[in-house]
């Protein structure tokens, strides 16, 4: 049977469903998910979403909040295994390597349940049994938009799903700045606004929210932590333990600042290395016409799209600056010369 069938048909009587989606979630990440999750409920489901790690305070408002378990609590870690367990069917939201969702990763590796894969990230891993995936899509929430399209199921999204799908395609999309930002983005946003999303309310809440300590520290950031290499048009953040512990930085805090390095005139390749408890987290971006995911994947056990990606180190913060900044150096013709960086 065609997969969408055998997918339609799985969906057809009640059941119990267990939803994920990437560590420290982003608001396509828990967007998607709970636009899916409030639908799938009215559609008589018994629906959990369960994110493997906490997630920024600003995303809290979204329909569905409360309910949702995280996995790396241990008061959560039991009933979020048991959903696991029981389920029939397991949605893997806005990531496509198993190893984005930490310890979860095996657990569905390994479940007899109905594995869907909604997601918009290159280089999908094989684990699931039915994959709605495309890397034209600007955000996963669209593609969720457009599933349950495809389901004829469109009069079920109400204000609260499309709050939540819409939250998703602003922040993908950079506030429909980014090079993703597509006529059907256009078209799809214009449905959700129309639906009753507010769309400056929901801006409001995920971009004017900062607590004072997160506005000093991107200013600490910015005057004290960037480094500006312009002969490799390239500029980056290094962020140590200390400082997060300084500004008391909250998850979601460094979000969005490596777009002040990018957003210098003539620097295509920025980054932002932040030390965490596990080792150097490291996101990049990158001007439209360099591609930052193959370096990622490449050199940093990472990836992502084309102009924003991630990737870790278990090297000390200031070993990992260094080997990237030879890197960059040894790589410019294909990072800035070329279509796509090869790997080693
Ligand atoms: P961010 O810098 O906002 O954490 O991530 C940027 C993009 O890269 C997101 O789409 C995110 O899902 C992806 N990404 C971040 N870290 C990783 C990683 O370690 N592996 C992969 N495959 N993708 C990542
Ligand atoms: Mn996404």
């Amino acid at each position: 049977m065609e997969a969408l069938a055998k997918f339609k048909k799985e969906l057809s009587s009640p059941k119990k469903i267990f939803i994920t989606t990437h560590v420290k979630p982003d608001a396509d990440a828990l967007g998607s998910s709970l636009g899916l999750a409030n639908y799938l409920i009215k559609k008589g489901h018994d629906v959990s979403v369960v994110t493997p790690t906490d997630y920024p305070y600003f995303l809290t408002w979204m329909k569905g909040n409360d309910e949702v378990l995280d996995f790396s609590k241990a008061s959560d870690k039991p009933l979020a295994t048991a959903k696991l367990e029981e389920a029939e069917m397991i949605f893997c939201l806005d990531f496509s390597v198993l190893n984005r969702v930490n310890e979860l990763g095996e657990m569905i590796r390994k479940s007899k349940a109905f594995v869907v894969n909604i997601d918009h990230h290159q280089d999908p891993e094989d684990f699931a049994d039915f994959r709605f995936w495309s890397t034209k899509a600007a955000a996963t929430c669209e593609l969720v938009y457009e599933l349950i399209v495809e389901m004829g199921d469109k009069s079920l999204i109400d204000k609260e799903i499309a709050e939540c799908l819409y939250a998703g395609i602003m922040t993908d999309t950079g506030g429909f700045r980014h090079p993703n930002t597509t006529k059907n983005v256009h078209l799809v946003v214009a449905e959700l606004i129309d639906i009753g999303a507010d769309s400056a309310q929901i801006s409001n809440l995920i971009y004017d929210s900062n607590s004072v300590n997160r506005l000093k520290f991107i200013g600490f950031a910015i005057t004290r932590r960037l480094v500006v290499r312009e002969d490799l048009h390239t500029a980056y953040f290094v962020i140590s333990k200390k400082d997060l512990k300084k500004y008391q930085s909250q998850t979601g805090d460094t979000e969005g600042l490596v777009n002040y390095a990018l957003s210098l005139d003539g620097i295509k390749l920025a980054a932002l290395f932040s030390e965490r408890e596990d080792g150097i987290k490291i996101s990049f971006r990158s001007s439209s016409d360099v591609a930052v995911n193959k370096f990622a994947a490449s050199y940093f056990s990472g990836g992502g799209h084309k102009n924003a990606a991630g990737g870790k180190s278990t090297q000390s913060l200031k070993d990992t600056v260094e080997r990237f900044e030879s890197l960059v150096t040894q790589c410019q013709e294909e990072l800035f010369h070329s279509e796509s960086v090869t790997v080693d």
